[in-house]
């Protein structure tokens, strides 16, 4: 079983927390994203996973032993990194073996095993070449081939697409997803791209300042976002995020008026609404403003207003069009509304 548990893991340096308390059950099977901006421990749990990196406090399970101190080769685990770390003067087919002779498994398997895996993520064709002789996108194929041919219990995936261009890592993060349905290893893949962890994970792990944010589905994190910080992060564009204040069940801030919240407390407040959810109105609406930007993206059309010091995002259908500067009334009813505490940017039931 290729459960992982961590228990309360730190990693501290002198004086700076890089991970804070973080424990996690993984479940056998189980595509687990963890998402972030830079810096924010991501690698670093990663790397302590793999055993790259010591742990400062707390506890690494994989299956049902612990690991802390088990050498990074003695843990089962395959990495595949953004830089695809290939031998440049091993043939693609060598390289994808590597693996398998490093670990003394015997000869007589090595080339099913490496046809396999070749073909499953398509290269076939390029057994022969060198990675000079490939693009990006087969050079990471080569990596990925590499770290299935060794059958591990855990793939590690450290930003994997972040070296290719926006079409080939569309296509390559489709692969990933269909070689995990098919192989149903437990997966653990860093990124900073939320786009891929919304399409890829199982679950997400938010994070920020070495500390875990929210952990969910992606629809748990989309729907109920557990702070503005994650809010913030999720979703194309981000949540809206607008400041004002609650009395007697009206929400108000610049250019902005909610009715309808009878029950929430009066006070300061963080209302965030999503720009897919909320729309133009033919007159009135929950905010009046002069249009700040109008872009078109094709199936759909954005047009930003300004709410105080705020931007706000609004998705309209495709044709709609409006000038810069226009007055525009955006439809913001209370049940789109989401509501965070002012000060400390928790979610508000
Ligand atoms: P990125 O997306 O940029 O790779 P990340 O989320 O993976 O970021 P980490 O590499 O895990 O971030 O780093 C977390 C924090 O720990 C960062 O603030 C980093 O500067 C710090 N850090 C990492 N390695 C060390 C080290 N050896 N000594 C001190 N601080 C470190």
């Amino acid at each position: 079983m290729a459960t992982i548990s961590l228990k309360n893991v730190s990693k501290k340096w002198a004086g700076f927390t890089g991970v804070d308390a973080l424990s996690l059950d993984i479940a056998d099977g189980e595509f687990l994203v963890l998402l972030g901006p830079s810096g924010c421990g991501k690698t670093t749990t990663m790397r302590m996973i793999a055993g790259l990196e010591t742990i400062s406090d707390g506890e690494i399970w994989i299956g049902d032993r612990v690991v802390n101190t088990l050498e990074p080769k003695d843990r089962d685990i395959a990495m595949v990194f953004q830089s695809y770390g290939l031998y440049p003067t091993m043939s693609v087919y060598e390289n994808i073996r590597f693996p398998l002779r490093v670990r003394k498994v015997p000869r007589e398997t090595h080339h099913e095993r490496v046809m396999r895996a070749a073909a499953m993520v398509e290269l076939g064709d390029f057994l022969e070449r060198r990675p000079a002789a490939l693009s990006g996108g087969q050079r990471q194929r080569v990596a990925l081939a590499r770290a299935i041919v060794r059958q591990p219990t855990v793939f590690l995936m450290d930003e994997p697409l972040s070296n290719l261009d926006a079409k080939l890592r569309v296509s390559t993060r489709a692969q990933i997803k269909n070689l995990h349905h098919e192989l149903k290893t437990t997966t653990i893949y860093v990124t900073h791209d939320q786009i891929e962890a919304m399409t890829l994970a199982d679950r997400v792990v938010v994070m920020n300042r070495g500390i875990v944010q929210q952990v969910g589905t992606p629809m748990q994190i989309y729907d109920r976002p557990a702070n503005t910080f994650v809010a913030g992060f999720i979703g194309s564009p981000a949540m809206n995020l607008i400041e004002g204040d609650i009395r007697s069940g009206v929400f108000t801030a610049t250019n902005m008026r909610v009715e309808g919240l009878a029950g929430m407390p009066d006070g300061p407040v963080t209302l965030g609404f999503r720009a897919e959810d909320a729309g133009v109105a033919d007159r009135g609406g929950q905010i009046s403003a002069p249009v700040y930007s109008m872009e078109l993206l094709g199936d759909a059309s954005m047009v930003t207003v300004q709410c105080g010091k705020a931007l706000a995002a609004v998705k309209t259908p495709k044709d709609f069009r409006i000038a810069i500067g226009a007055p525009v009334g955006i439809t913001v009813p209370a049940s789109i509304c989401h509501f965070f505490d002012a000060r400390s940017g928790h979610r508000i039931e």
